[in-house]
């Protein structure tokens, strides 16, 4: 068992690999999780960037749980611990800026299916979620300085809901390599 403080003296922020053979010879194992960074990390074409926007209002009265509109125009309202998020959108762009235009379309559909006032919009927030044309990559691989590397990126807009399985398949790769069975 390792304890959280010490994953937490090896994660480094804001370092940005321009190859996985960058990452440093201590590590003998590297794990690919780049999202839409895999497109130039690993050089994979198949990877689009499908662009969300989301509007940040605060907490909705009577809104217990999610409401979720698949069909055009694509509407969600969904209540957190101290906010609510309403969106969205999805559409191929790299842009992170937020575009107001969309914030309004976004606030005059959700307040239009749950029939409240506009709220005051406490945030705009843009993620680019990494579709992959063929599908998830989750395989292992070898870097050209010999090492292994275990792929697992792609997964569009479901990555959190594939998370855990993807994750315990990473660990049964890295465990099937010789010398790393616990
Ligand atoms: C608006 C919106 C709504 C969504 N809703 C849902 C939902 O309801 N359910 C769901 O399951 N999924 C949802 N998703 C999708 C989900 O957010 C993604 O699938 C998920 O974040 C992908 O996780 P990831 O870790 O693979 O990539 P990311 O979360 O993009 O993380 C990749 C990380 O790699 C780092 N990185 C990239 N390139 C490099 C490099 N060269 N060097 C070093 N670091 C690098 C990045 O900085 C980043 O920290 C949504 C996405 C959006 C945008």
């Amino acid at each position: 068992m390792v304890s959280h403080s010490r994953f937490r003296s090896w994660i480094r922020r804001s370092v940005k690999f321009e190859k996985l053979e960058d990452v440093s010879p201590a590590f003998d194992l590297v794990i690919n999780c780049a999202g839409i960074g895999a497109r130039e990390l690993v050089q994979d074409i198949d990877l689009e960037p499908h662009r969300g926007q989301v509007a940040i209002v605060p907490k909705i009265d009577n809104l217990s749980c999610a409401i979720v509109c698949d069909d055009p125009p694509l509407m969600y309202a969904i209540p957190r611990a101290s906010d609510c998020v309403f969106g969205g959108t999805n559409e191929l762009s790299d842009n992170l800026d937020a575009d107001p235009t969309t914030t309004a379309r976004i606030i005059d559909e959700c307040t239009r299916v749950l029939k409240i006032q506009n709220p005051l919009v406490l945030a705009e927030r843009i993620g680019l979620r990494p579709f992959r044309k063929s599908g998830v990559c989750l395989e292992r691989d070898c870097l050209p300085d010999g090492r292994t590397v275990i792929h697992n990126y792609g997964h569009g807009g479901s990555g959190f809901t594939l998370s855990w399985g993807c994750a315990q398949k990473v660990f049964e790769l890295a465990e099937e390599l010789p010398g790393q069975r616990r």
